[in-house]
């Protein structure tokens, strides 16, 4: 059986004699398959090392922050720099060839009994080789973050292996892993999310956009307290397009804000039509973050809460904030001042930091379904709960436990002094003619809630 190293280590053999003309085809063949600037292999090289019938993992090491620490250190040092660490990985890893196959990337073939085996093969080799490099006598910090993809796969969207392992590196740094294998699921189907893209706007005047709504269940007064309303979008050949999809690639494309409008104006429509049915509800909307640096959706917004005396509630998340908080805050006092409550959405999902906490005047903080769910079975996530809900009390806010799905969690934040649960157990989003009939019909208590 050849070994697939076999191919690259021939190729990375000494350097044919330049003068010789005898060796002219030599030096050619040397060029297709090395990288001018550090003499390692390059993507070809790779390539060919993984064609073999014996699947191996692809495995490619980004250096993180590249681009800054290229500016910071030059181009020269930056070859330098890559040199040393792809030797480095060649002798962590059998002497086995090492090539350049991007900027700032670096990749070698590797073989491993399975996929985990691979990667914490190459978290270690990673962890190993981002030992400080010395420039000029000077050590310079890397750390290095890895994708890898087996060969011999067959994958619809990325045929190569080298591209899987690629991408694959933006998805380790994506969850903060050293390592990580390519993730057909978490890629999706990026050609049809394009021409989604382009359909977006189409869709929302063509009426494909509508909203449901999920009750949010008042402890103290025991019925219905609020709603919160939920993008939909009925495709006409995809059907259900999930919220997190459209949402995402609304933000990506700057569609976030026609989105969101239309959204405003559906849900003020439909409080309206709560009130004439006798139901004054409070509506809560997603603001998503970007929209938080946007004066001219703020200018929106205020101007059709004036107009028609809606009882709005943002819901916002902490990277909205922390990204740029100056105009966020900014903006946030303007919705105060025209009498839109906001609320801190998914609290505790992210870091959370009590910076946040005491950046922003909030009037509710939701602390996020995945403390919720292991309720009933998590004492540390009572008491991580029990302790949130008496910081946000503390600090003068409303308490919202969203994915509330049995009558023990029910239970149990009531015990806690939540303000509000929502969960599939009190309602899942529902249509609003849904939500209406709800609401007319026998008045759903704590008791039959449980039920
Ligand atoms: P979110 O704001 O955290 O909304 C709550 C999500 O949790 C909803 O998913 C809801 O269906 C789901 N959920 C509710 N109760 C339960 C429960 O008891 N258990 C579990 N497991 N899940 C529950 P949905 O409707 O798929 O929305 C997903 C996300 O999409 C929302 O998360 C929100 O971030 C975003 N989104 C939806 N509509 C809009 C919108 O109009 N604008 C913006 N910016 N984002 C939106
Ligand atoms: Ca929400
Ligand atoms: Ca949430």
């Amino acid at each position: 059986m050849r070994s697939p190293f076999a191919y690259l280590s021939a190729l990375l053999s000494p350097v044919p004699d330049r003068t010789n003309p005898l060796d002219r085809d030599a030096r050619l063949s040397h060029m297709a398959l090395h990288d001018q600037e550090t003499g390692l292999g390059n993507r070809l090289s790779l390539e060919r090392a993984a064609a073999g019938a014996n699947p191996v993992y692809v495995v490619l090491f980004g250096i993180d922050r590249f681009e800054v620490l290229r500016n910071a250190i030059g181009y020269d040092s930056m070859a330098g720099l890559l040199t040393t660490v792809g030797r480095r990985l060649s002798g962590l890893n059998g002497r086995a060839p090492v090539a350049r196959v991007g900027a700032g990337i670096l990749g070698l073939i590797l073989q491993a009994p399975d996929d985990e085996e691979a990667v914490r093969t190459a978290a270690r080799l990673c962890e190993a080789a981002q030992t400080p490099v010395i420039l000029n006598g000077a050590p310079v910090d890397i750390a290095l973050t890895a994708g890898l993809a087996r060969t011999g796969l067959i994958n619809r969207n990325v045929a190569s292996p080298v591209d899987r392992a690629s991408i694959a590196i933006d998805q380790a740094r994506a969850v903060h892993k050293r390592a990580m294998g390519f993730d057909t699921v978490r890629y999706g189907d990026p050609a049809g999310n394009l021409s989604l893209i382009s359909e977006l706007m189409a869709a929302l005047d063509n009426g494909e956009f509508s909203l449901n709504y999920q009750p949010k269940y008042d402890f103290r007064a025991d019925g219905v307290g609020a709603v919160e309303a939920l993008a939909r979008w009925t495709h006409p050949r995809r059907g259900c397009v999930s919220p997190d999809l459209f949402v995402a690639m609304a933000e990506e494309t700057g569609h976030i804000r026609p989105l969101t409008e239309w959204v405003i104006h559906q849900a003020i429509r439909d409080q309206a039509e709560l009130r004439r049915a006798g139901h004054d509800l409070t509506v809560s909307v997603n603001v998503s973050g970007r929209l938080l640096s946007d004066e001219g959706f703020a200018d929106f917004a205020l101007a059709a809460v004036e107009a028609s005396g809606a009882r709005l509630c943002f819901e916002i998340t902490e990277t909205a904030v922390v990204g740029n908080p100056e105009v966020a805050l900014r903006l946030l006092d303007r919705f105060a001042e025209a009498g839109i409550s906001v609320s801190l959405d998914d609290y505790g999902s992210g870091l959370s930091s009590l910076t946040y906490l005491k950046q922003i005047r909030a009037d509710e903080l939701k602390i996020d379904k995945s403390f919720i769910l292991g309720l009933d079975d998590s004492a540390r996530d009572a008491l991580l709960v029990k302790s949130t809900i008496d910081l946000a009390h503390g600090l003068g806010m409303k308490v919202t436990a969203e994915g509330v799905e049995t009558p023990t969690a029910l239970a149990l934040l009531r015990g806690m002094g939540c303000d509000m649960a929502q969960g599939y157990l009190i309602g899942r989003p529902v249509s609003f003619e849904a939500l209406l009939e709800r609401l007319t019909g026998p008045a759903r208590t704590a008791s039959t809630v449980a039920a």
